[in-house]
């Protein structure tokens, strides 16, 4: 089954409306067109109207960082997924680290939020991880499959094999200190067979596994060629357009 590969760049609090557009216009050009992989942006609230305009025809695709689990109403300060769609988002992330840690989102909050992104006909790219703590306690996979089966209670099983789950060691995230690929690999592999083991054989061949953590332009290729990474979520190397561009164009070619 082949998957197409997703290349994220997660901006976080990056980067004004102009500093988009001018990222944009460098970063367009230095891309060869692919069928086998996908790219995408994702900036912040302001900056996702012209980005959006700026990417329409293109086959760049946008994404949002947050929303929130409501469709509408009084909620100040928040965004729904149908203003994300309005804006052109084909994709949100859903359960960050740093939202998890800095704005104590929980697991049944994430849950709520990937269920308001898939009634929007957004695309959640879940991301679940282990601390460093919970690494040395040798409790990453139970870790990743709490939050997992936490933020999917109550998904249909027809918008499962849609899903983008990203595993991101929380202590790889803009540390320098990315896993290895065959941790990554381990990882996300355990995560494939929870999803053939209590979903079916087709979500578990369909859904898409990023690694996201320090990727680079000098180490993408080696998660991007083990068999169950579909991509990668990419934060601080996704700024700069020529460094994105080099990851995106590490990404082995499909057999
Ligand atoms: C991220 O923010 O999701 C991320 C992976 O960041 P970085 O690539 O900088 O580690």
């Amino acid at each position: 089954m082949t998957r197409t590969k997703l290349l994220a760049g997660n901006w976080k609090m990056h980067k004004t409306p102009d500093e988009t557009e001018a990222f944009v216009r460098r970063f367009l050009p230095l891309l060869f067109p692919r069928v086998d992989v996908e790219v995408a942006l994702l900036p912040s609230f302001p900056s996702l109207d012209r980005t959006g305009r700026l990417l329409a025809g293109t086959a760049v695709s946008l994404g949002a960082q947050d929303l929130y689990s409501e469709p509408f109403g009084a909620f100040t300060g928040e965004v729904s997924a149908e203003m994300l769609r309005a804006c052109g988002c084909r994709y949100v992330l859903v359960g960050h680290s740093e939202r998890r840690a800095l704005f104590r989102e929980d697991d049944p909050l994430v849950n709520r939020k990937l269920k308001a992104a898939l009634a929007g006909e957004i695309i959640p790219i879940l991301c679940v991880g282990e601390t460093l703590t919970e690494r040395r306690e040798k409790r990453t996979e139970e870790r990743v499959l709490t939050q997992l089966a936490g933020a999917l209670i109550g998904v249909h099983a027809e918008s499962l094999s849609s899903l983008v789950v990203a595993y991101e060691p929380v202590w790889a995230i803009g540390t320098g200190e990315a896993s290895s690929p065959e941790e990554a690999q381990a990882v996300v592999h355990r995560i494939r067979e929870w999803f053939d083991a209590l979903h079916s054989r087709t979500v578990a061949n369909r859904v898409r596994l990023l690694y996201g953590g320090s990727v680079t332009p000098a180490n993408a290729d080696s998660f991007l060629r083990e068999p169950d990474v579909d991509g990668a979520l990419v934060g601080g190397a996704s700024l700069v357009p020529e460094s994105f561009a080099r990851i995106v164009a590490a990404c082995p070619k499909a057999a």
